[in-house]
């Protein structure tokens, strides 16, 4: 698959995410096969290798996107100033069953891709509009062409999650799609609605008795609650492989319910400014020492990248530290997050809610899944003094120089290797053709630009009387 025997970064600064967040410079990794063979100084390059010079770079395990509906990136950018409601209707109600097979495979195709490009070398594919077997296959097809690592994470919002996992068809698919291949995992995705019959109870024992984990949508404002996380727990479907998104508008209860179960949260920051499932909860889930992985939900609203995640994910968590602290009239004078914190969280942290303790360290024995961070033709490039903060603040998608997959070099010198975005451009404005055609002219635009809530600009009790400046005045 590579035609290079071995790998050798050499001279960069490296993160290898151990658990003292150690920072190595001039340090070289080398990769041999599908692993990391070993990290240290002056290390000796096989016969055959790639010699990639890392130095000026940052070279840092692999990101992990633990939860992007990769489909609805063929709609990149559509939703900028949607809320969640109109999110739900666009894409639930109204056009999501628009979406034909080879609709689900251009959009996946350029997340793959896409994800590739900004160093993130596993996305889990919260795929939720599997409508039927064939958008699934078409989905695992698009995975698969392209030489990211990828979880499915099988959903569809069409039917409720007990009918469509309770099929045969699904049990075929599952047997037919899901070898065992380590480049392909699997989940199902579904949301559970609080409803006290808990309808959700046959499609939890189907991930049981097939082994799988779940992901959902937890503490969404005005979707999911309390109640889901209760039913799950006094019906024992929580468990450590449980991915919890967003978890942002939950009582402590429900929190004190994931960590005792050892469950992990995906935090999708950007998305949970813009939506509105709840404010970013990395405050309030570091409190209860919550596992935390990273995510960017999708590209209909916003970027793929988890620089960004990293970013707003800081952000966010100390806007609300110092805010609370004014409420107080007090003064927060030293941060409790992290940048150190943040990269772990898209490393390690993605890892181990995937249970794949193999990822997100670079460390002898662990998978090659690596990323350079380097570009030499960026003022943004130096000096760098603090690498953690460098990858959390400075960086951006442009900057990924190199990227390995599981051994395999798929960006080199800043531009991805062997991949045909031409194709991919091609499929994707094909079905951008057939969206527009199918929901008519009207639709398509209205659907983009959401009526503005009237506004009015407050009284001001300066302009009451005729000011004039003390300048003019005292003369
Ligand atoms: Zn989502």
């Amino acid at each position: 698959m590579n035609e290079y025997s071995a790998v050798l970064l050499r001279g960069g600064t490296v993160l290898p995410m151990d658990e003292t967040r150690s920072v190595l410079t001039d340090t070289d990794v080398l990769v041999v096969g599908d692993r990391v063979a070993a990290v240290g100084g002056n290390l000796v390059a096989p016969d055959g290798a790639l010699e990639i010079d890392a130095t000026d770079g940052i070279v840092m395990p692999g990101m992990i996107d633990t939860h992007r509906h990769m489909w609805q990136t063929a709609m990149r950018g559509y939703g900028a100033d949607w809320t969640l409601t109109q999110y739900f209707v666009w894409y639930y109600l109204d056009h999501g069953k628009l979406f034909r097979p080879e609709d689900v495979h251009a959009g996946n195709t350029l997340a793959a891709i896409e994800a590739l490009d900004a160093g993130v070398t596993t996305v889990v594919d919260w795929s939720h509009g599997l409508r039927t077997v064939d958008h699934a296959d078409a989905a695992v097809d698009a995975l698969e062409a392209i030489p990211g690592r990828h979880v499915l994470a099988y959903g569809n919002i069409q039917q409720p999650p007990a009918q469509w996992s309770g099929t045969p068809e699904f049990r075929d698919f599952v047997r037919r799609r899901i070898t065992g291949d380590d480049l392909l995992g699997f989940q199902m995705a579904f949301d559970v609605t609080g409803d006290p019959a808990f309808p959700e109870k046959a499609a939890f024992e189907v991930a049981r008795e097939l082994g799988v984990a779940v992901t959902t949508h937890a503490g969404v404002w005005g979707a999911t609650s309390d109640d889901g996380i209760r039913l799950m727990h006094e019906h024992g479907f929580m468990t450590d492989r449980t991915v919890y998104v967003h978890a942002a508008s939950l009582r402590a209860d429900s929190y004190h319910r994931i960590a005792a179960t050892g469950g992990s949260v995906s935090v999708s920051t950007e998305s949970e400014q813009s939506a509105g499932q709840g404010y970013p909860p990395t405050w309030a889930i570091r409190a209860h020492g919550i596992p935390v992985s990273l995510s960017m939900d999708t590209s209909v609203w916003w970027s793929g990248d988890l620089f960004s995640a990293m970013r707003t994910t800081l952000g966010a968590d100390r806007s609300r530290e110092h805010l609370a602290a004014h409420a107080q009239n007090e003064t927060v004078t030293h941060c409790t997050l992290r940048a150190d914190q943040v990269v772990e969280w898209a490393t390690r942290g993605g890892a181990h809610a995937l249970g794949r303790s193999d990822l997100g360290r670079l460390e002898p024995g662990r998978k090659a899944d690596v990323v350079l961070i380097k570009n030499d033709d960026s003022p943004v490039s130096f000096p760098l003094l603090n690498p953690y903060g460098h990858v959390a603040f400075q960086a951006q998608r442009g900057d990924v120089h190199t990227v390995l997959v599981n051994g395999r070099v798929v960006k080199k010198d800043n531009k991805l290797v062997g991949i045909d975005l031409a194709a991919a451009r091609r499929a994707v404005e094909s079905t951008v053709d057939h969206l527009r055609g199918a929901m008519g002219e009207d639709a398509w635009r209205q659907g983009m630009n959401p009526d503005i809530p009237e506004t009015k600009v407050l009284d001001n009790p300066y302009t009451y009387t005729d000011y004039r400046s003390t300048a003019t005045h005292s003369r």
